[in-house]
């Protein structure tokens, strides 16, 4: 009987701010970091690796929270951490002290996220097999016991999931055969941070169009003629064949939302993501009714699958993007993939930051194969930093995610990446404060 033995968190920094990369309206000088959790097992091969990721500050507030959760894990064997994966996420997620500094959403919600992408990863790796094909392969009676219905079955009822997960069932082999030979569509970031000169733009569009990538995604939002002009730069660059989205991250007010986007309409944009606050339904509501058929995105800071209802049932939104790291791991992301396919708002995964490529890669591969069968119209965020660091780095084809071949949740670091950005005390830490 294999047990869990202890669960250890490291506050994990890498320092991006030094060349920009990741840099927004908002947030100029981020260090990508995670808060890196092991769980250990009496089988000393066994052990599961899950992250939540922040920008610098405050990664050590996460590690701390997470530890007041390991006391729930302790000494449960992984047969009934695999049997029991539902009801401990609400032992976490209701827990009757932690509880009050959410409920479900920001420090509390990260930190729990973070633990169960290493339980999922764990479960998985025990199973032998890929995060996306364990999920793919279990039966949805099984399924229905890991999703989070609490506050939503107003708008996904359980007779909605398991329907949809039932009628999904016969067209599996044949999804993952198309996976296998196509891959999924991804978008490039990296090619457009704030910080980036219009010098640099250009060579990096020029390097990812090379290398297959048709959709670009830029960061704007701090002066609206800089942004235009920078588009029109880019549009010269792809030319009229690839799709160009930008990227506010939350900088404006509703009125400038508006302004800025219907400046914007002459590029033809595939969608403008977070133009306001992540929390403002009605904000977007109002954008919306202003801008014409300009597709709106958000869902990145979206805290839970409640406040996705909440922009799902009054379409205040067209896209939906999800983390990996701030919606509550598999159990609250399945439930969200299964609300946004019974409401029709597509899921484009969002993953600028570290160690989410890898996340998404199953999260897209598994929305195809067990929910949604529709993957030409959508793409999914890529971006090129950082995967040095992990053992299993997502791997891209002509601008495809492929199927994740390595068992488990993809995010295990190497132990001398881990070792040399731990933060305060790693090598590299130490010689650069
Ligand atoms: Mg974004």
């Amino acid at each position: 009987m294999i047990k869990i033995t202890n669960i250890s968190v490291e506050d994990v920094r890498f320092p991006t701010s030094k060349d920009l990369t990741g840099s927004d309206a908002i947030h100029t000088d981020p260090d990508y970091s995670a808060t890196y959790v092991t769980v250990e097992t009496s089988d000393l091969k066994l052990k599961g690796y899950g992250i939540a990721f922040t920008l610098g500050e405050g990664n050590d507030i996460v590690s701390k929270c997470i530890e007041s959760y390991i006391p729930i894990f302790k000494n449960i064997t992984c047969d009934e951490l695999e049997k029991n994966i539902g009801k401990l996420w609400y032992d976490c997620a209701d827990h009757s002290q932690l509880r009050w500094l959410g409920p479900e959403k920001g420090v509390v919600h990260m930190a729990l996220a973070a633990i169960f992408n290493a339980l999922w990863d764990l479960i998985a790796k025990k199973n032998n097999k890929p995060l996306w094909k364990f999920v793919v392969e279990s039966k949805p009676d099984v399924i229905m016991n890991w999703l989070t219905f609490k506050y939503i079955e107003d708008a996904l009822s359980k007779d909605d999931a398991y329907n949809i997960l039932l009628e999904n069932q016969k067209s599996i082999e044949s999804r993952i055969k198309v996976l296998n030979e196509e891959g999924y569509p991804s978008y490039t970031t990296a090619a457009g941070w704030l910080g980036y000169s219009n010098e640099k733009i250009i060579e990096l569009c020029n390097k990812y169009i090379k290398l297959g990538w048709k959709h670009f995604k830029i960061k704007v939002g701090n002066n609206l003629d800089e942004d235009v002009k920078r588009l029109e730069v880019i549009r010269k660059t792809i030319g009229d064949d690839c799709s160009i989205m930008v990227d506010a991250n939350q900088q404006w007010s509703i009125k400038q939302s508006i302004e800025h986007i219907n400046a914007y309409k002459k590029f033809n944009l595939l969608f403008v993501e977070e133009p306001t606050s992540p929390d403002d339904v009605i904000g977007f509501k109002k954008i919306k009714e202003s801008v014409g058929d300009v597709n709106l995105a958000t869902g990145e800071a979206c805290g839970g699958r409640i406040m996705f209802k909440q922009f799902f049932e009054t379409k205040a939104i067209d896209i939906c993007q999800i983390d990996s790291c701030r919606l509550g791991s598999i159990n609250e992301i399945l439930t969200v993939l299964l609300m946004a396919h019974k409401l029709k708002i597509p899921v484009f995964p969002h993953a600028g930051g570290v160690g989410l490529c890898e996340y998404v890669q199953h999260l897209c591969m598994i929305d195809y194969i067990l929910i949604n069968g529709e993957k030409d119209n959508k793409v999914v965020e890529y971006q090129d930093s950082l995967h040095e660091h992990f053992k299993y780095p997502c791997i891209i084809k002509e601008g495809n995610y492929m199927l994740p071949r390595d068992n488990g949740y993809s995010i295990e670091m190497k132990e001398q990446s881990v070792k040399t950005y731990s933060y305060p005390n790693g090598d590299y830490w130490k010689s650069n404060k």
